[in-house]
């Protein structure tokens, strides 16, 4: 086996080697600890059967890991001064593909068929750019491509967000858009010291299991999370008050949102943060026909 890239005194040198500079505004603090590597790897559960894709790999650090222990990995860097790098660090192993693109910009359905046509099982690993974290995460999510399972590292407090239970301060409409489809629990939490430059705040590995099924069918699942996102709008606020400000001509329809909130059985007293997704995915069915706007 090669030398592992994640060490500080190797990416030192593939620095050097490259005249490479971080970019700061694009998220790049590369790991330089090989323990947390095989710990982030071994929460994806990969074999030869699995298929990754990765993003942000900058100079190969986590991608090796995954090369190692997957069938194939396809990893998506916006950065082009890092694919000569990459070319270098990666030379040896021959089952990784990077592509030069913006992972938002990215069709991944395209990706999955002309790439990961053999494969069974697809999962996301990635130490993510902090500054795009969710609507990454999202763009997974919203574009229902057959990934199983994300492992993903991010800032430790936008994690405790996506992981977060109802009555929590945590609990909000990030941890409804995500766990509507997955479900989500902290697989560690990793010291700014393992990175290289360190960032500003601590971070956390969450793993992300797609749901057998939805907790709730809903009508529309856009008008799903604007009304868990209304309900939000003012934490203290009751759900009547909320929604009453945030949907559409709410304060004359004060009279259709009680009958919604009677008819799924919840008060109109109760605070957002108190409702589980069921009870949200239940009570935007019941209020779609008097709000949804086309
Ligand atoms: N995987 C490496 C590691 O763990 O050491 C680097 C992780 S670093 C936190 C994030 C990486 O994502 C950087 O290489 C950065 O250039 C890249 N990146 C930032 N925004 C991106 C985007 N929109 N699409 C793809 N890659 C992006």
């Amino acid at each position: 086996m090669t030398k592992d890239i994640a060490t500080p005194v190797r990416t030192k040198e593939i620095l050097e080697k490259h005249g490479f500079s971080f970019k700061k505004s694009l998220g790049q603090n590369f790991l330089i600890d090989p323990n947390i590597l095989r710990n982030i790897v071994s929460h994806a559960n990969l074999s030869e059967k699995t298929a990754v894709i990765e993003i942000g790999p900058g100079i190969g650090a986590l991608t090796e890991h995954l090369a190692r222990n997957a069938g194939k990995v396809v990893a998506f860097e916006i950065d082009g001064r890092l694919l000569p790098v990459l070319e270098d660090t990666l030379s040896p192993y021959d089952n990784v593909t990077i592509i030069h693109q913006d992972i938002l910009e990215v069709d991944l359905g395209a990706v999955i068929q002309e790439q990961f046509a053999d494969y069974e099982e697809i999962v996301v690993v990635a130490n993510l750019p902090y500054y795009v974290t969710t609507p990454i995460i999202l763009k997974f999510l919203h574009s229902k491509v057959p990934i199983s399972a994300m492992v993903i590292m991010m800032q430790k407090e936008v994690a405790d967000r996506i992981t977060a239970h109802p009555g929590t301060k945590a609990y909000g409409s990030l941890s409804i858009a995500i766990q509507y489809y997955m479900d989500a629990e902290v697989a560690m939490i990793v010291p700014k010291t393992v990175f290289m430059p360190q960032p500003n705040v601590e971070s956390a590995v969450i793993r992300l299991t797609r749901k057998e099924e939805v907790p709730a069918e809903v009508i529309d699942e856009d008008f799903l999370f604007e009304v868990s996102k209304g309900s939000f709008a003012q934490r203290r606020k009751t759900i009547l008050n909320n929604l009453q400000t945030v949907l559409p001509d709410g304060k004359a329809k004060k009279d259709l949102i009680l009958t919604a909130l009677e008819h799924c059985e919840i008060d109109p007293r109760r605070r957002g943060e108190s409702l589980s997704i069921e009870e949200f995915a239940k009570l935007s069915n019941a209020l779609y026909n008097d709000f949804f706007r086309q």
